[in-house]
């Protein structure tokens, strides 16, 4: 071992998150209500623009449940979901009961494949049952084929619930992600660009979804003078103190962004010698990516560098790296529902690795991992 911990996407402080916590405090607002909620989802508001309406949650995930009950998703439903992406883009189909129908990456922005959605839109058309939805993902913080997708969606009359868990930050020409889908949502986890301890937003485009957000996130209370409760809600409101945190880190976001970016270019000027290996970057000028994580992929003729060897010599080293996250059309857990493509998603899995990209990477760090990456060619 040598040198301290570096690690994958640690959490790093802006400096005002304490002073917000404070305020909880000397208010007393230590429960899911109170001014910095408040405040936090205005502050995202503001920055995503474009008629964003935000519920801060407790996770991500609970965004993704809310806005698959928002869209009425029930036991038998089919929701079209991108296999390549972390299970908790598709655990709350499962918790609905619903059918989870898998979509393959195209190569470009490793998302949802446009193809391959309408393959599976036309095989769920001759079940005779229209899909509910689609749950499209911002990888990585890059944004899918936006105009691609939404042409489909469009076409179909199928709402999308856009999991830009990773991507706040990120643009498709020009727009922020968060604002792509009938809903999204964005995760403030402690690994994400930002983080409030753990958190998330569902951001919809009107205030009526907003309002049944909020209800069923506390438990379906229905407005009356006893507790009154006709469907089934969940516990799912952000903690004042968690959105204090939230404020905090809203005010260095764009600080994380460029930051996030420097890293990969520090990543470009190291890969660009190697023709066996490929750093994972933005396709063109409409994709404008916050680099959430910097992941490449190595090539089968790469002089005997595989994945597992490579995680080895970074852990040897105390860096945490980790490997792309394998497709949930191969888990198990999804082992039974249909899956549409070529596979291309399986073999990113098999060839790819995500390298530190912390906004709170230093120099040392960076010649640290610089050092391995160099001596690799020998
Ligand atoms: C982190 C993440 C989520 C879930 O967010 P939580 O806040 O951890 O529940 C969902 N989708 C993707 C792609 C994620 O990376």
């Amino acid at each position: 071992m040598q040198g301290e911990k570096i690690w994958l996407s640690p959490p790093h402080q802006g400096g005002s998150e304490l002073k917000y916590i404070q305020d909880a405090f000397d208010t007393n607002w230590i429960s899911q209500d109170g001014s910095n909620l408040d405040a936090f989802e205005k502050t995202i508001e503001d920055y995503l623009g474009y008629d964003s309406f935000v519920t801060a949650l407790s996770s991500g995930t609970a965004a993704i449940h809310l806005a698959l009950r928002l869209l009425d998703v029930k036991e038998g439903d089919f929701v079209l979901c991108q296999s390549f992406t972390f299970v908790a883009s598709v655990n709350p189909v499962l918790y609905q009961n619903a059918i989870p129908v898998f979509i393959d990456s195209e190569a470009t922005t490793w998302n949802m494949c446009p193809n391959a959605l309408e393959d599976a839109i036309k095989y769920c058309l001759q079940q005779g049952k229209k899909p509910k939805a689609i749950i499209a993902v911002s990888l990585y913080g890059m944004p899918f084929m936006v105009d691609e997708i939404t042409e489909i969606a469009k076409r179909y009359e199928i709402p999308i619930i856009e999991d830009s868990a990773e991507a706040l930050g990120s643009k498709y020409k020009g727009k922020p992600c968060g604002t792509f889908g009938d809903l999204s949502i964005i995760s403030f986890n402690g690994n994400k660009i930002i983080t409030t301890s753990g958190g998330g937003i569902l951001i919809s485009r009107n205030q009526q979804h907003t309002d049944k957000a909020l209800y069923l996130a506390t438990q379906a209370k229905e407005n009356r003078d006893y507790y009154s409760h006709s469907e089934v809600g969940y516990n799912y409101r952000m903690s004042n103190i968690s959105a204090g945190i939230g404020r905090g880190q809203m005010e260095v976001l764009e600080d994380r962004i460029v930051k996030r970016r420097e890293n990969h270019n520090f990543y470009n000027e190291i890969f660009k010698n190697y023709d066996e290996i490929n750093l994972f970057t933005e396709p063109n000028d409409d994709f404008y990516s916050n680099y959430w994580l910097n992941t490449i992929t190595i090539e089968q003729n790469s002089d005997g560098i595989t994945k597992e060897n490579l995680k080895k010599i970074f852990t040897k080293n105390n860096i945490e790296t980790r490997y792309l996250w394998k497709p949930m059309h191969l888990q198990a857990l999804f082992g039974k529902y249909n899956f549409f493509g070529n596979n291309l998603c399986g073999i990113l899995f098999e060839k790819g690795l995500c390298l530190p990209s912390g906004t709170n990477l230093i120099e040392k760090d960076r010649n640290r991992i610089k050092d391995i990456l160099i001596n690799l060619r020998y």
